[in-house]
C-alpha cells in the first residue's frame, strides 16, 4: 500500500481520534505526501533531524515526541507547537525559560513513565502531583494534554497500562480543573502502529504512527 492509502485508511479507521503522523528518518518528500493525503500534525523525535527537513515540509502542526536534552530545548520551542515529551519538571522549567525569551506561550504535555521502567523518561506516578504543583508557577507553558510509551509488550498486554494512564489523565484532569491557570488537560497521547486500536478502545484522543504508514524503519 502507498503512503497516500495508508493514510486514507488510518484516518478512516481511527475517526474522530487525531493522528499525530510519525515522521522520524522520513524524507521531507515522503511526509510531503502524507500531508496531501490528509495528515495534519506531524510527530518527530530529534530536533536537529527536523530542522534539516523543515524548509521542504508543506504546512502542517508540528509536534515534539522525542526525549529533549536541555541544550536542545531553544530550538525546540522555536519549531514545535505541541511539545509532547516533557518526561521532568527540569525540562519543563527549561522550556518555561526558552519561552519567555522567545515570547510565546509553549504548549506541552506531560510524559509519564506509566510501566515505571528505569531506563525509560517520563514523570513517575509517585511523583507527579507534587511536580504538578510545581509547573504551576511555570507560565509560559500550558500543558493541555499527557502522553505515554508504554513497555514494549503485545498490544492486549499494552491494554492495562493505557488504561491505567487513562485513569491518571481523569484524576489529574478532576483535581487541575478549574485551579491551575496554565493546566487544561484535553488530550491524551497513546498507541502506536502496533497498538492504536487497543489505545482508543481505552481513551486515547491521539495516536502516534509511523511505520503503518511510512513502512518499517530499519534501524
Ligand atoms: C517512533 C515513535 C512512534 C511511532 O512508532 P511506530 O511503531 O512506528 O508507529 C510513536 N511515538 C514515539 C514517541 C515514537 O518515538
Amino acid at each position: 500500500m502507498s503512503i497516500t492509502e495508508n493514510i486514507t485508511s488510518i484516518l478512516n479507521e481511527i475517526a474522530n481520534t487525531q493522528l499525530i503522523c510519525v515522521t522520524k528518518t522520513v524524507e521531507p518528500e515522503k511526509m510531503n505526501e502524507a500531508i496531501k493525503a490528509g495528515a495534519t500534525i506531524i510527530g518527530e523525535n530529534r530536533v536537529q533531524e527536523f530542522e534539516e527537513k523543515a524548509d521542504k515540509l508543506l504546512s502542517c502542526e508540528k509536534h515534539m515526541i522525542g526525549h529533549l536534552q536541555t541544550n536542545k530545548v531553544k530550538k525546540a520551542v522555536e519549531y514545535f507547537d505541541v511539545i509532547q515529551s516533557v518526561d521532568s519538571l527540569k525540562v519543563a522549567q527549561e522550556i518555561d525559560k526558552r519561552a519567555e525569551d522567545a515570547g510565546k506561550i509553549q504548549e506541552v504535555y506531560l510524559q509519564v513513565n506509566i510501566g515505571n521502567e528505569p531506563q525509560k523518561h517520563g514523570f513517575k506516578l509517585d511523583d507527579i502531583r507534587q511536580e504538578i504543583g510545581e509547573i504551576e508557577s511555570l507560565k509560559n507553558i500550558r500543558v493541555t494534554g499527557m502522553m505515554c510509551i508504554p513497555p514494549y509488550v503485545p498490544p492486549e498486554e499494552a491494554r492495562l497500562y493505557f488504561k491505567q494512564m487513562k485513569s491518571l489523565f481523569d484524576e489529574l484532569k478532576a483535581e487541575t480543573e478549574g485551579k491551575f491557570d496554565n493546566i487544561e488537560l484535553k488530550d491524551l497521547s497513546m498507541g502506536m502502529s502496533g497498538d492504536y486500536k487497543v489505545a482508543i478502545e481505552e481513551g486515547a484522543t491521539m495516536v502516534r504512527i509511523g511505520s503503518a504508514i511510512f513502512g518499517e524503519r530499519n534501524y
